[in-house]
C-alpha cells in the first residue's frame, strides 16, 4: 500500500504537455502477452524424484510503521535490508481502521495482490470500478500503464480493524504499458488442500499444493500464493518451481523449518526468505504446540530485468520513472482520467 502524496510531485511542472506525449521506446503495448502458465509444465522441482528442502537465506523481522493516511503496515519486503525479491517489490501486513487509509494516489508498472485477513477494504478508481474486498477474499490489481485510485478501510459497524496484506508483483518489461485490469477471487471460490489427517490446512489461492490446483490467470508474472495453517503436530511438505524465488511470512504463532541441515523456528511478523536452490519448503510444529501455525507461502518467477521505484511507479530505467512522475502530472500516457477525478471514499483525505 505504498503512497505517494500529490504534494511530493509539486515540484513538478504541469506545463510540459508537449513533451510528455511522446511514446516510450520501452513500453511498447504487446496486446497479444496473455501470460505463463502458473504452474510450469515439466518443471524440475515439482517432478523431482528425489526431491531436497530449501535452505533459509534471511529472516526479517516486519516491524510496525506508520503509512498512507494514519494506517500500519509491518513491511518486510521493500525495506533497506531487503529492497526487493524479484519478482516481488513489496510485502505488507497492513491494520487500517477508520479515520486512516491510503486516499487517492497513482501506480504505474506493477501488479497488486491484496489479501484481506480480517475486516474489509473498499476500492475504487478513476475508471469508475470500485467495490469491496472482504475478509477471505482477494484482489488481484495489473497497474499497467497507469491506475489512481483510493483503497479505504470499509466502515464494518463496529469498529474492528481491518487487517490484510498487499504483495507487491514487478510485471514483466513488456507489459509496463499494458492496460490496467483486476481479477477478483473470492474467498468461497479458493480451493482448499488437507493434508497430514487434517492437521494442515492449505488455501490455494495461486499454485498447486497436494494435487490441488488453483483458479487460474490471476497474474501476469507467475506467482504462487498459499495459505498454510499447521495445528499442533502437523507437517507440510510442499513442493515449489525451481528457481523460484520464494519465502514464507509468519501471520500466527510459530512454525519450524527443515532447511535440510538444520531445524529453523519462524516466529510470528517474520518472513523467512528462502534459498533459490532447492524443491521444497518443509514446515511443522511440534505435537506440544499450544497454538496453530499460519504463514502465507509465497513464490514468483524471477524477471531478468532491472527494477527503478520510485514510490508506486515502477520501472526499468531511470527515464521511464521521471516519465511516470511526468505523465501522472500532466495527465497524459494513462493518467488521462486523473485529470478532475476525486474519489468518493478518500473525500476529504488527499
Ligand atoms: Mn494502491
Amino acid at each position: 500500500m505504498r503512497f505517494l502524496k500529490t504534494s511530493n510531485l509539486n515540484t513538478i511542472s504541469r506545463t510540459s504537455k508537449q513533451n510528455s506525449t511522446r511514446p516510450l521506446s520501452a513500453m511498447a503495448p504487446n496486446s497479444t502477452f496473455v501470460g505463463l502458465p502458473v504452474i510450469p509444465p515439466e518443471d524440475p522441482s515439482l517432478n523431482a524424484a528425489s526431491p531436497k528442502p530449501r535452505g533459509i537465506q534471511q529472516v526479517l523481522l516486519a516491524r510496525e510503521q506508520s503509512e498512507g493516511a494514519g494506517a500500519t503496515v509491518r513491511r518486510s519486503i521493500g525495506t533497506p535490508k531487503l529492497k526487493n525479491l524479484t519478482p516481488f517489490l513489496m510485502l505488507d501486513h497492513f491494520d487500517v481502521g477508520i479515520g486512516a487509509g491510503f486516499p487517492d494516489h497513482p501506480h504505474r508498472g506493477q501488479e497488486t495482490i491484496t489479501y484481506l485477513l480480517d475486516g474489509a477494504v473498499d476500492h475504487e478508481d478513476f475508471a469508475g470500478n470500485k467495490g469491496t474486498i472482504e475478509s477471505g477474499d482477494l484482489q488481484f490489481m495489473t497497474a499497467g500503464r497507469g491506475i489512481v485510485h483510493a483503497e479505504m478501510p470499509h466502515d464494518n459497524g463496529d469498529g474492528t480493524s481491518n487487517v490484510g496484506m498487499q504483495l507487491w508483483v514487478d510485471l514483466p518489461k513488456d507489459l509496463k504499458n499494458c492496460e490496467p485490469r483486476y481479477r477478483d477471487l473470492k474467498a468461497k471460490e479458493i480451493p482448499t488442500a488437507e493434508i497430514d489427517d487434517g492437521k494442515v490446512t492449505v488455501k490455494v489461492i495461486s499454485g498447486r499444493s497436494h494435487g490441488v490446483d488453483s483458479v487460474q490467470e490471476l497474474a501476469y508474472t507467475p506467482v504462487w500464493l498459499l495459505d498454510v495453517t499447521i495445528r499442533p503436530g502437523g507437517k507440510i511438505v510442499q513442493p515449489l518451481p525451481a528457481g523460484w524465488n520464494a519465502f514464507a511470512y509468519m501471520l500466527e504463532g510459530t512454525a519450524n523449518f527443515d532447511t535440510g541441515v538444520t531445524t529453523q523456528e519462524i516466529k510470528q511478523y517474520h518472513n523467512a526468505v528462502f534459498e533459490q536452490k532447492g524443491d521444497q519448503v518443509i514446515a511443522q510444529i511440534g505435537p506440544e504446540a499450544k497454538e496453530a501455525a499460519r504463514f502465507v507461502l509465497v513464490a514468483g518467477m524471477p524477471l531478468d530485468q532491472p527494477i527503478v521505484q520510485y514510490g508506486p511507479f515502477v520501472l526499468t530505467d531511470p527515464s521511464q520513472v521521471r516519465q511516470a512522475m511526468m505523465d501522472y502530472s500532466t495527465y497524459s500516457n494513462g493518467f488521462e482520467r486523473a485529470e478532475n477525478w476525486e474519489s468518493a471514499i478518500g473525500k476529504g483525505m488527499g
